[in-house]
């Protein structure tokens, strides 16, 4: 057998009937046709080469033992253990000109697969183009027990430099980076609960995700609010609405590529879909938010943060609407736009401490959070692609349930190479279902305990 394939950067590689065999040198890419049908230890190879991982790097990923449970107790409270998902890397990802390969965690079928072919079609118009806003993350101080409101509004906004000055002060280390707070807004809102102040520091967070940091800040110059106010100050804490700390990715589909015009319209009336109806709208964002979620729980993120940053910048208008938009161009190619909050980072969190988490960052090969929040927004495009392209045309279920099959067919208690037998014929009937797994597992024992 003669499989041949690029291996990242430097190597071609020869599949020869007694293994892997070098025969020439290309340049970098993530570009590797078949890689879905190589072993996970083989995609390994080929990922560590492509990312320059170590051996003990890339024996981490491969063991799935990344996390001690010694680490993990350091992590959280009341560890018992660890929950290990399957991490897949998504292929053909061409980023403002360089190649990508994508490390994405997660337990659905699919997503990973998806991801791929739909990066493979927009590669064709040259890939993804993106952007991001410098790394602003907001902090709330709200401020009660004000008689007059509005008077305590512009006593705060008098006193924004004095106010700064002690939010920097706590961390000297992220001023010296260029960040730090840069800008306080002040708002009065009229509550449930009587009026209230909110102070809001605006605080650049440079590779860190930055909620310690703006926690601090916020805890750190209540009193000095309080004081110049005469008011309460209760809640001081970030926003995940990160609004001000947003990442842009746009494509062109190529229409061939994605399967002739029909197809281009097809999936603009999907769009259009969500866009009109919050239901469309939920499951819509959904599918952006597979492939976000998924390099963020590889890299370390934190997922929570980014699905409620992400919904309540799509209900910011009042109208929850798609985080994308698609329109045919001139030519009648699709063309995707994405824009989303995307409060990630390099430092602090679970990215600093989890070993496997700090590999999948190695093999992204992302220098600052701003080019991994950038990364992620160009996940999310092309999962939204892939999506809108199946359901406006099979359908999803097709190609879901036959990956599904696989995992129904474990939960019946199938085992080695019981588990595809069973899928393949769960496949053949059309009847991926739980029940039926069951039944064809009994039907496959009691033939072999018949003499
Ligand atoms: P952190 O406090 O561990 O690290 C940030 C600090 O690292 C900065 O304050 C700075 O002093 C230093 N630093 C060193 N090099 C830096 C660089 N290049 N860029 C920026 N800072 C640098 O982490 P964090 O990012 O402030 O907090 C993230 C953690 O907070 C996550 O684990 C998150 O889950 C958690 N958290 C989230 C929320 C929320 O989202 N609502 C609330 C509380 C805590």
């Amino acid at each position: 057998m003669i499989d041949l394939f690029y291996a990242g950067w430097v190597n071609i590689y020869l599949r020869l009937e007694w293994g892997w065999s070098v025969v020439g040198s290309v340049s970098k890419t993530s570009q590797i046709p078949g890689f879905y049908r190589l072993s996970p230890v083989e995609r390994l190879k080929l990922v560590k080469e492509f990312a320059g991982l170590s051996e003990e790097e890339a024996s981490l990923v491969g063991s799935m033992k990344g996390l001690s449970l010694e680490l993990a107790d350091r992590m959280i409270e009341n560890v018992i253990g660890g929950m290990t998902i399957p991490l897949g890397v998504a292929v053909n990802f061409l980023i403002n000109g360089k190649d990508y390969l994508i490390p994405m965690a997660i337990e659905e079928p699919s997503v990973v697969a998806a991801a791929s072919n739909a990066a493979k079609i927009c590669r064709v118009k040259g890939g993804f183009t993106t952007s991001a806003t410098p790394p602003i993350m907001i902090g709330q101080i709200q401020l009660t027990s004000v008689v007059d409101p509005n008077w305590a509004k512009m006593v705060i906004l008098e006193s924004k430099e004095e106010i700064l000055a002690l939010a920097n002060a706590q961390d000297p280390m992220l001023v010296k980076l260029g960040g730090g707070a840069k800008d306080l807004d002040v708002k009065v809102l009229h509550t449930l609960a009587g009026p209230m102040v909110i102070a809001e520091l605006h605080v650049d967070c440079r590779d860190a995700m930055g909620a310690n940091a703006v926690n601090t800040m916020c805890e750190a110059v209540a009193p000095l609010i309080e004081q110049k106010t005469r008011g309460k100050v209760y809640l001081r804490i970030i926003t995940n609405l990160a609004s001000k700390r947003l990442a842009r990715a746009k494509t062109v589909a190529d229409k061939r590529a994605l399967g002739g015009s029909n197809v281009v319209d097809d999936i603009i009336s999907a769009y259009a879909f969500a866009a009109a109806d919050p239901y469309r709208c939920a499951t819509h964002n959904k599918g952006i938010m597979n492939g976000v979620i998924a390099v963020a729980l590889a890299t370390g993120q934190d997922t929570r943060a980014l699905e409620a940053g992400a919904h309540a910048y799509a209900a910011r208008s009042g109208h929850y609407s798609p985080l994308t938009t698609w329109e045919k161009n001139e030519e009648g190619d699709l063309v995707g736009t994405i824009e989303l909050p995307m409060a990630v980072g390099l430092i602090g969190g679970a990215t600093a401490t989890h070993p496997v988490a700090k590999v999948c960052t190695k093999i992204l090969g992302v220098k600052s959070a701003v080019e991994l929040a950038q990364i992620m927004a160009a996940v999310g495009l092309a999962q939204n692609l892939a999506a809108l392209r199946a359901l406006s045309q099979e359908g999803i279920q097709k190609g879901h349930m036959k990956l599904h099959a696989r995992n129904i067919a474990v939960a019946a208690g199938a085992e080695g190479s019981l588990v595809d037998i069973v899928a393949q014929k769960m496949i053949a009937e059309r009847r991926i279902r739980f029940d039926r797994a069951k039944e064809i597992l009994e039907e496959l024992k009691s033939v072999v305990k018949q003499p």
